[in-house]
């Protein structure tokens, strides 16, 4: 068990992590050396570079510096979240137990670009299969995605659902679905239904009547996340207090998951406000 997990090994989720494991607590960083950082290979607006600097020395040299000061770094996914007294935060193989954490796994990504996905969210369209599985008790349901986040989504769904399809539109199976689960291959043209879901149409011609479709594409994002325990969103950004602070006592977020200016220093800001909030909480819980 660790005192803080950390979802994300950004600048956000590093800077966070530099404080509070220096101030001495348990902290384990969830997170591939990744992110937006990749994308660039020349910054010269943040602080202390006399020249440019790219993106993966920051990241790299950020990794290093943390794995100095003692921060545990696992080179994983998160697929999802859960909170029974602590968070339980779980990968495709483990899960991982901390009173305290932190969301920074970056900017939320758009959703998919299929013909009635976006007029049916909330009527048959999710994104969080452990808060809405629920309305579909022996009902037909599919998830949308290809890989370990989407088999979670699956298995969440599972014991309520009468039938669940995986459907990867397109895209190879990057996890290895059980046999519980159809999985179909086919390229989506577009979702059916009326007042709610009622299908899904392939560009083959085919159709799958479904009452529910979970959308779980890619890697779980931090709103993603945040929707598992309840915490409040603001459009795509997580609602946060000055400390970084979500409305979910001890769940932090830091970053571009919180919207506003989507820059390294603000990011780097952050996590040490979130960091030095967590490591006075946990002080004064121990008192
Ligand atoms: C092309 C481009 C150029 C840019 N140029 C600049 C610039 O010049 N100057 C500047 O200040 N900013 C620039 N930015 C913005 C900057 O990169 C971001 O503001 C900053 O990286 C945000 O940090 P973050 O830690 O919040 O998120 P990120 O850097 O995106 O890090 C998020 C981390 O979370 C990981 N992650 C995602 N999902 C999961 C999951 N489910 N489980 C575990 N880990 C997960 C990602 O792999 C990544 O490692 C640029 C961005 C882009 C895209």
């Amino acid at each position: 068990m660790a005192d803080v997990i950390i979802m994300g090994s950004g600048p956000a989720g590093i800077s966070a992590a530099l404080y509070t494991a220096r101030a001495g607590l348990d902290t384990l960083v969830i997170g591939p050396v990744g992110g937006s950082l990749l994308k660039t290979n020349k910054i010269e607006n943040y602080y202390g570079f006399a020249e440019p600097v790219s993106g993966k020395t920051l990241l790299e040299n950020g990794t290093a510096q943390a794995e100095r000061v003692g921060v545990m770094r696992l080179d994983g996914e998160v697929v999802g979240i859960a909170y029974d007294g602590q968070f339980a935060v779980s990968t495709a193989s483990d899960t991982y137990r901390a009173p305290f954490a932190v969301l920074a796994t970056g900017a939320a990504r758009r959703a998919p670009k299929i013909p009635g996905l976006s007029d049916l969210e909330g009527r048959g369209v999710s994104y969080c299969a452990v808060c809405d599985a629920f309305f579909y008790r022996k009902k037909k349901v599919a998830v949308l995605g290809a890989g370990d986040y989407a088999l979670h989504e699956a298995l969440e769904l599972l014991p309520v659902a009468s039938n669940v399809t995986i459907l990867t539109d397109g895209e190879k199976p990057a996890a290895d679905f059980p046999e519980d689960f159809t999985v179909e291959t086919k390229k989506i043209s577009s979702l059916e239904g009326g007042a709610t879901l009622e299908g899904v149409q392939f560009e083959d011609g085919s159709r799958l009547e479904t009452a529910g479709l979970f959308v779980a594409l890619g890697v779980a994002g931090s709103v993603d996340l945040a929707r598992k325990l309840g915490a409040q969103t603001k459009g795509t950004a997580i609602a946060v207090d000055e400390h970084r602070q979500t409305n979910i006592p001890g769940l932090y977020a830091a970053g571009d998951c919180t919207g506003g200016l989507l820059q390294i220093s603000k990011a780097v800001c952050d996590g040490a406000v979130a960091g030095t909030s967590i490591v006075k909480a946990f002080r004064a819980a121990k008192h």
